[in-house]
């Protein structure tokens, strides 16, 4: 193997004692609320971690656990008292939402000043026009991860595998804005022949939810290459890059799990800092 290990874990850890260090310089302790509707044990993990973490940098946490059988409309008036709490600075509802109950409908529920995820409308479209506001915390983790191992971004081809608002999409906006300076290609699964678009690429990024996707013949050697994909793959957790061939080829890679993952946990914190800040001057 001779490419450079991205490591994600080690600067999430960064980034989390950037915000504790923060956090310990004000008057008071960022609160995050988490909304976990049902017992889907993967969320169950994914909501525990995040308090973990929250408690870990010195942060409030509120965790509401309601069961599956909820309605909207008490989801939603949930989100309206958090959105009402003073002491509550973000509110993340954790995805996907048990059938039945409409996921898009309750983010927009959410104050956009405490869309921890980035995920609201506003936001999103604030992401758009290249202000600033609360960025979705997968595409900022990458973005992170880039600047921190100095990978020259400005001028170079980035090209996206996975067009979903959670990831490509704003990611395509963050690595093609001003100031960023990457020329970006976002291919998805109608794309046609993917190596070939894939091979123009001096930053790639796979998030297409797709088990070892991208091979070695998808990569220009030196390429850095971004893992996003989670996948079960006969118990074993592995990405949408084939770790072992690419990684003789590129020229950096992210392992799975290790990379981009906890990248994603640390930038929640980062965001419900920046939230709290804004909130309260
Ligand atoms: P999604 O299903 O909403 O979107 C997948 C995208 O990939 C679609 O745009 C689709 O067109 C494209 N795609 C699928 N198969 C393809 C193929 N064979 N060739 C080309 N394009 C293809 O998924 P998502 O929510 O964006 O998540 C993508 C992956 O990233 C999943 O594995 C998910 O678990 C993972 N994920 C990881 C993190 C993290 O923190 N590491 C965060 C969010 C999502």
């Amino acid at each position: 193997m001779s490419a450079l290990i991205l490591d994600g874990k080690e600067v999430a850890a960064r980034v989390r004692a950037e915000v504790a260090e923060a956090v310990a310089s004000l008057p008071y302790r960022p609160g995050l609320a988490t909304v976990l509707v049902g017992d889907d044990p993967a969320s169950q993990v994914y909501v525990r971690g995040k308090h973990r973490d929250a408690s870990e940098v010195g942060f409030r946490s509120f965790h509401h656990e309601v069961p599956a059988d909820t309605s909207q409309e008490e989801l939603e008036d949930l989100i309206e008292r958090l959105n009402a709490d003073p002491e509550v600075d973000g509110i993340l509802v954790q995805l996907p939402l048990p059938a039945g109950l409409d996921a898009e409908a309750a983010v927009e529920r959410i104050d956009p000043a405490k869309d921890v995820d980035g995920l609201h409308p506003f936001n999103l479209g604030l992401l758009v026009l290249g202000r600033d506001g609360l960025r979705p915390c997968t595409p900022a983790g990458v973005v992170r991860l880039l600047d921190h191992y100095e990978i020259p971004i400005a001028g170079k081809r980035a090209v996206i595998v996975g067009r979903s608002f959670l990831v490509g999409r704003p990611l395509g906006l963050m690595l093609s804005e001003r100031g960023v300076d990457a020329t970006v290609t976002v291919a998805h699964s109608r794309s046609g022949d993917l190596a070939a678009i894939t091979r123009e690429a001096d930053i790639l990024v796979a998030a297409a939810g797709a088990a070892r996707l991208i091979g070695a013949g998808h990569v220009k050697p030196g390429t850095t290459v971004i893992d996003v994909g989670i996948n079960r793959v006969d118990g074993k957790l592995v990405g949408d890059v084939d770790f072992d061939p690419v990684a003789e080829v590129a020229g950096a890679i992210t392992p799975v799990p290790g990379g981009v993952g906890p990248m994603t946990r640390a930038m929640l914190l980062a965001n419900t800092l920046t939230a709290a800040r804004r909130r309260r001057g």
